[in-house]
């Protein structure tokens, strides 16, 4: 794969380690391990540089085989992976991060995040001073948290003084998280959107106010959707494992919508939470889920 292949245009958005990050990038939940090295390949050769993963996808050995044979120095291909924040790996950051390491083939991560503050649990305040020493070995270049609540995040800062650089967030028009995303920019913490298609959950992409913007600019609805996360300043990682998605996912930078578009869109919000189509972080603490 040539270097100089353009990312077309995705921006870089600064983080407070000092790095930056590809405002888009490509998940790879649900991704077969036997297909994930076949369908990231492909994904790296239509331009996208930050795969996000997690041990519990089971899929970061095909993560690693395709960012190794893509011929892209590590530097250009930005890679989150997670902490499953059980009792055990809780507890063991370090181990759980070596293995990950491990399994895909690399010597650090850029970001590496716990996925659930499970807080019935009780590791997460652990796991987050684990994670500041890992990122001062060197380990990760950044550190963040998931589905992680305003009171997980206090917490968090009270007794450690740091701020994570990332909150991986349920994040779609019907479920905007209003209260994390205000901690967030009162912090100079970054919000990513997981789901931001809604996972096809709910009728979404067939909704008016997204049709009509379609319709306006002659894009695809879920163009129009990825659109508004990026002009929210939202960071996000749709999937899909056809190459004309990866492609029009990634095709977003030649149109804006305007005020009138965005603000319909908005509307769509569920304050009261009803409009969430994944686990509730403060009831999931079983360690299975089914929507990670
Ligand atoms: P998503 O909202 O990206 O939806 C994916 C679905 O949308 C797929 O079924 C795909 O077929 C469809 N789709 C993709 N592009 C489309 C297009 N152009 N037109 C029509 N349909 C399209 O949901 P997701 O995969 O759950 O979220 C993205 C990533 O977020 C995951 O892959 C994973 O990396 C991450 N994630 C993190 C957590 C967490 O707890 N931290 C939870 C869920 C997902």
């Amino acid at each position: 794969m040539s270097k100089s292949e353009a990312t077309s245009g995705v921006p870089p958005i600064p983080l407070k380690s000092g790095h930056t990050i590809p405002q888009i990038g490509f998940g790879v939940w649900q991704i077969a391990p036997s297909d994930t090295a076949r369908v990231v390949s492909e994904a790296l050769s239509v331009g996208y540089r930050h795969i996000d993963t997690a041990p519990v996808y089971g899929n970061e050995p095909g993560v690693g085989q395709a960012v190794a044979a893509s011929g892209l120095d590590r530097d250009e291909v930005f890679i989150t992976t997670k902490l499953w924040n059980d009792q055990q790996s809780g507890d063991n950051p370090k181990t759980a991060l070596y293995r990950s390491l491990d399994d895909l083939s690399v010597d650090y991560v850029d970001l590496y995040l716990i996925h659930w503050p499970m807080p019935e649990v009780g590791t997460y305040l652990n796991a987050w001073e684990k994670l500041i020493e890992l990122r001062d070995m060197g380990l990760t270049r950044s550190i963040g948290v998931s589905n992680h609540l305003p009171a997980h995040l206090d917490r968090l800062v009270a007794e450690t003084g740091v701020v994570p650089d990332i909150n991986q967030i349920e994040l779609h028009p019907a479920h905007q998280q209003q209260e994390v995303q205000a901690w967030a920019s009162a912090h100079g913490t970054r919000v990513e959107s997981w789901g931001p298609l809604g996972q096809g959950k709910y009728p979404l992409l067939q909704s008016e106010s997204v049709r009509a913007a379609a319709e306006a600019h002659g894009i695809s609805s879920a163009q129009v959707v990825i659109r508004w996360h990026l002009q929210n300043g939202l960071i996000l990682f749709p999937k899909s494992s056809r190459r004309e998605r990866m492609i029009e996912n990634l095709n977003v930078f030649k149109f804006e919508l305007s005020a009138e578009e965005m603000a319909a869109i908005d509307a769509m919000d569920h304050p009261d939470g009803s409009g969430r189509v994944g686990s509730d972080p403060l009831l999931f603490n079983d360690g299975v889920v089914p929507d990670s």
